[in-house]
């Protein structure tokens, strides 16, 4: 018989961001050896983060490395990028899912253009809480740490995220990577802070469930059974679920994550639902199983848009009102006229607002992240500001 899934510790998203050089990817593997030393999760070295492999996500090639481990309450996947262009990409896509930040900010150097852009980016796609290493606190003196703190904490401000209250901790991730025990203890206080500041998504626990098809499969004598990763809500054996895009209601009357059965499926666990009386066929890639009544499909809807810039892939020519090219929502491809209003055109690297008018109701709502292919190619990343 097959064993049943056991969840330990409740799971978080995060990843550091911050300009380049300031340290993110060194106080990443810091993390990840004063967790180890406790035993809780494997060291992971400086260029094994920084050489991470691209990956795809939503159709956008990101370098982006994945580390996890866990504190003593939390278990996390923490992401760190290498360039500024895979931070806008990754965050305006919402590839990572940040459920909080820490922001890297060097004592020695202050604000920088791109700590302030990602602040911009964290607020625009929906991550609410920001906790700040200011890290280099080895080599700074300590009046000019104390500006920077008050520097980075006018920003939060200004930026919605309330400075005043947002911890910020002074770090060394390089001493504490060297085993300094001084400094090894400043990483804890940064992982207390991130335990205790950030707290547990509500999608967790109270949204309605919600899980874009990925793949369909039949089960010979049991019926249709639809994969994904649930993307916020918890699902039930035995529960309802509305089949979008199939225009169909059904009940769940199996589920299994890595070929474990469970009885209950939550946001961010990898799973396959069994779904009574669904007709192979009816379902497919694209459409979303949701929580009856929980959202309703739309398709026009108003996006802030980052067109990748030529040497990313991007078009060599700019775009203008009437452009039609694919949408990636979610799992879902589908043709979009653009509305560029007053803008006119929109070069390769600009960032600009737009209207789209989907050939198709896809559910949608506001932070939600997409890609916009064309021929074949990643050609832009966006996200919905709001739906019309
Ligand atoms: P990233 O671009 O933000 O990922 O920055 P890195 O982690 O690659 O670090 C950039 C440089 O800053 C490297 O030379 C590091 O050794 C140095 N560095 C990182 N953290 C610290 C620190 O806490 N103290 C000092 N003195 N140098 C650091
Ligand atoms: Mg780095």
């Amino acid at each position: 018989p097959k064993t049943a899934y056991v969840r330990t510790k409740p799971h978080l998203n995060i990843g550091t961001m911050g300009h380049v050089d300031h340290g993110k990817t060194t106080l990443t593997a810091a993390i990840t050896k004063v967790l180890a030393e406790r035993g809780a999760g494997t060291f992971v070295p400086f260029d094994r983060i920084d050489r991470a492999p691209e990956e795809v996500a939503r159709g956008i090639t990101i370098n982006i490395a994945h580390v996890e481990y866990e504190t003593d309450t939390r278990h996390y996947a923490h992401v760190d990028m290498p360039g500024h262009a895979d931070y806008v990409k990754n965050m305006v896509t919402g590839a990572a899912q940040l459920d909080g930040a820490i922001l890297v900010v060097s004592a020695l150097d202050g604000i920088m253009p791109q700590t302030a852009e990602h602040v911009l980016l964290a607020r625009q796609v929906g991550v609410d809480h920001i906790v700040v290493a200011l890290n280099k606190a080895d080599a700074g003196d300590e009046e000019l740490t104390d500006l920077v703190e008050l520097e980075v904490r006018d920003l939060l401000t200004a930026q919605g995220y309330g400075g005043d209250s947002v911890p910020v901790v002074r770090v060394s991730g390089l001493k504490a990577l060297e085993g300094d025990p001084r400094w090894t203890a400043s990483i804890e206080a940064l992982l207390d802070a991130v335990d205790t500041y950030v707290p547990m998504p509500e999608r967790y626990v109270d949204a309605p469930f919600l899980l874009p098809v990925e793949n369909v499969l039949t089960i010979t004598g049991r019926g249709t059974v639809v994969t994904g990763a649930v993307e916020r809500g918890t699902v039930r054996v035995g529960d309802r679920v509305d089949v979008l895009g199939a225009g169909l209601e059904s009940v769940v009357t199996g589920l299994e994550t890595f070929g474990k059965p469970m009885d209950e499926a939550q946001a961010g666990d990898n799973v396959a639902l069994l779904l009574r009386g669904v007709a192979r066929g009816a379902v497919r890639r694209g459409h979303v199983v949701a929580a009856p009544g929980s959202v309703s499909p739309s398709r026009r809807f108003t996006a802030r848009v980052y067109v990748l810039p030529t040497r990313e892939g991007g078009r060599t020519t700019p775009v203008s009102t009437g452009y039609r090219p694919q949408f990636y929502i979610r799992t879902a491809d589908v043709v979009g006229d653009v509305d560029l209003g007053t803008a006119a055109v929109a070069r390769p690297g600009d960032t600009v607002d737009m209207t789209v008018e989907l050939g198709r109701d896809v559910p949608l709502e506001p932070g939600l992240g997409f890609a916009i292919r064309e021929g074949g190619r990643t050609v832009g990343a966006g996200t919905v500001t709001e739906v019309l």
